[in-house]
């Protein structure tokens, strides 16, 4: 097992070191490390084996880098390019739960407001989120990435400075291999289904499937492999096959984030029977909610069926939603059972049960345990509630097989918070195993042989990742 782990590490080096690139030269402090983690020995430090291994990143919404560099007004998910940008995606959230009143948050991300108003409309609220996860992550990354370690009316003029110095051409790997540790990202793009990177091998990309369903309309733009829009199911489908044939050999998986407009309960709807709803909402007919449920079903499972045949496991958003003053915990509760009849209905398919259905966690961790087909994944879980993530590694790991959880995915839209989201779980990781060992379950050289496969091997292993880089390094779109 060390042997192969260390051999894995020699190969991926190897491959890094030819593709010549700028990131490939920084990921090698972190290859080198994942060798060294990989050959554990008595008096091992525990933590600096966890710094020094690289996260694979299973989860981000980050830009192309080019539409930070090249900012110019406020755009769709960057409304300023100050160090506001920071606290847009999550900390808004806790900032408006908190009580700021909305026309402030506003102007504090208005692009032409000056950092010394922004601080004036923040001051308040600082206070009462800076110790939640989505906080510490971004006073993490202000502190790595500026040097500055304490917010205040004095220090913000070197965050702003700090932000304007970073934002280069060329930062997104700085940030990511240098600061987060991260080797490789994979990025649910939220401007596209699929988004044909400048950097394809470190933003590797998932196949949104939420872009087919009954809710998307997108049938009025997509077209099949003949430029052909759908006029019926079948037209649909050629289209969706088209998406596959397409971008399935360069995704690392397909992704779904509909568990925040419905339940994950799923009916294997035949076409026969999804055929005439389908063709109403085509041309805009009323359709009952019994319909429109039957066709996203049915194209939720043609889509599944596409992704098995191709080898993509299927992300499931589950749990926790983003955002504020909107959640239906009672729907939220049902994704656990749900998605057990998902799990069960195709023992073929390999499900990512993301953010590890916060706060339904033990339940999900059951469905790890039981089923061959299901995988934890806590990206966001560690900004969400660090500390209940440290929880639940720990029970992870004394109840179900360690290869079924992956433990970093940033989550984020600005690259610069993935700093802290790093730092986050590399600290709730250490503890948790340090927590482990204190108490009697393992011993440290068995936690220790634990690290490389939670970072990284893990994520490796189940987005066949080798085979994805060899992939994207003949991406036809790669400049
Ligand atoms: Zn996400």
């Amino acid at each position: 097992m060390k042997s192969s782990t260390s051999s894995q590490a020699i190969s991926r080096r190897a491959a890094l070191a030819s593709t010549g690139t700028a990131a490939a030269s920084l990921f090698l402090t972190g290859a080198a490390s994942v060798e060294a983690a990989s050959t554990p020995a008595e008096g091992d430090d525990l933590a600096a084996v966890i710094t020094k291994t690289p996260f694979i990143d299973t989860h981000e919404h980050l830009v192309e880098e080019e539409r930070r560099t090249g900012w110019s007004q406020p755009a769709p998910l960057l409304p300023c390019n100050d160090w506001a940008l920071l606290f847009t995606h999550y900390l808004n959230s806790d900032l408006l739960v908190a009580g700021m009143p909305a026309k402030d948050y506003a102007a504090f991300t208005a692009p032409d407001t000056a950092t010394s108003r922004k601080w004036a409309l923040l001051a308040p609220w600082w206070p009462a989120v800076k110790h939640t996860g989505y906080g510490q992550a971004v006073r993490i990354a202000i502190e790595r990435l500026y040097g500055v370690s304490e917010l205040d009316g004095k220090t913000i003029n070197r965050v702003a400075e700090g932000y304007r110095h970073t934002v280069k051409p060329g930062f997104y790997a700085i940030v990511l291999a240098q600061h987060a540790g991260v080797e490789s990202c994979q990025v649910n793009s939220l401007e596209a289904p699929f988004m044909e990177s400048r950097q394809p091998q470190l933003l590797m990309q998932d196949l949104s499937i939420l872009a087919f369903g009954a809710g998307s309309g997108n049938w009025k733009h997509f077209t099949d492999a003949e430029g052909s829009k759908a006029t019926d199911l079948a037209g649909w489908h050629r289209v969706i096959d088209h998406w596959f044939a397409r971008y399935a050999p360069y995704a690392t998986a397909v992704k779904t984030q509909v568990a925040y407009s419905r339940r994950l309960d799923f009916e294997d709807v035949p076409a026969e029977r999804a055929a005439e709803p389908f063709r109403k909402l085509l041309t805009g007919d009323p359709v009952s909610a019994d319909e429109r449920k039957a066709v996203d079903d049915h194209l939720f499972w043609h889509c599944v069926r596409r992704a098995t045949a191709a080898g993509l496991p299927v992300k499931l958003h589950t749990g926790y939603y983003a955002g504020q003053n909107s959640m239906p915990l009672a729907r939220v509760a049902q994704n656990p059972g749900d998605v057990a009849e998902l799990l069960r209905h195709a023992p073929d398919t390999t499900f990512v049960l993301m953010h590890m259905g916060y706060p339904y966690q033990e339940q999900m961790l059951a469905l790890a345990k039981h089923y061959a087909n299901a995988v934890v994944d806590l990206c966001w879980a560690w900004l969400i509630s660090p500390s209940a993530t440290e929880r639940f590694v720990r029970d992870f790991l004394v109840t179900a097989p360690a290869n079924k959880l992956l433990t970093f995915g940033g989550d984020y839209i600005p690259v610069e918070p993935v700093v802290g989201h790093a730092t986050i779980a590399r600290q709730g990781l250490t503890r948790a195993l340090e927590g482990l060992i204190r108490d009697g379950w393992i011993s440290r050289s068995e936690a220790i042989e634990l690290v490389p496969g939670l970072m990284n091997g893990n994520a490796r292993r189940i987005f066949r990742l080798e085979e994805k880089e060899r992939a994207l390094g003949n991406a036809p779109w790669r400049s």
